[in-house]
């Protein structure tokens, strides 16, 4: 079996678009409202010849009811059955509550966290990401999942732990 790379954070944060450049097809579904991945979506990627199935997810709102209750639940899973994690948080809004409580989360999981800082569209955002070195969870990755830029280096840390 090949290795599997969850991919998960709030909703909005770019998580299905950084998918389908990791994937290099449009197959996961991208939009400006939240909530539209609902469940766990296996898809079958590789780098640098290197094979595994990365999973995209809902936004995972810890604390949530209802649906989007669902929704974190399916997060959860996601990360107890993958091999390694990324984690996406939105350069562009910097750290939430939410963010925090999805750190507290990983930290318990006890698997590998690659952190990425998505929206960095230019050099003046990346300042920003840097700031993220404060979660604690090692080297902030900047990237921008729509243009491409930083993806590469991304996916070779990711790979490292994978
Ligand atoms: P998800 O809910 O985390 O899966 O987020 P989506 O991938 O559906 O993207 C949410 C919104 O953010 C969409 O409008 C995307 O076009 C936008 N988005 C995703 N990546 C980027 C990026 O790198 N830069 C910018 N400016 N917008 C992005
Ligand atoms: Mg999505």
């Amino acid at each position: 079996p090949v290795p599997v790379l969850a991919v998960v954070g709030r909703p909005n944060v770019g998580k299905s678009t950084l998918v389908n450049r990791i994937i290099g097809r449009r197959e996961a579904v991208v939009e400006d409202r939240p909530g539209v991945t609902r469940d766990r979506v296996p898809y079958d990627a590789s780098w640098n010849g290197r094979a595994f199935t990365v999973v995209d997810t809902g936004g995972w709102i810890p604390d949530a009811e209802g649906l989007a209750l669902n929704i974190a639940a399916q997060a959860e899973v996601a990360v107890k059955l993958a091999d390694a994690v990324l984690f996406v948080v939105d350069a562009t809004v910097g750290i939430t509550d939410d963010d925090e409580a999805v750190v507290k989360i990983l930290r318990k999981a006890k698997k590998p966290v690659i952190l990425t800082a998505n929206k960095v569209d230019n050099q003046q955002l990346e300042a920003e990401a840097y700031s993220l070195w404060n979660l604690g969870l090692g080297e902030p990755y900047p990237i921008s999942a729509a243009h491409g830029r930083g993806t590469g280096d991304l996916l070779d840390a990711v790979l490292a732990v994978l």
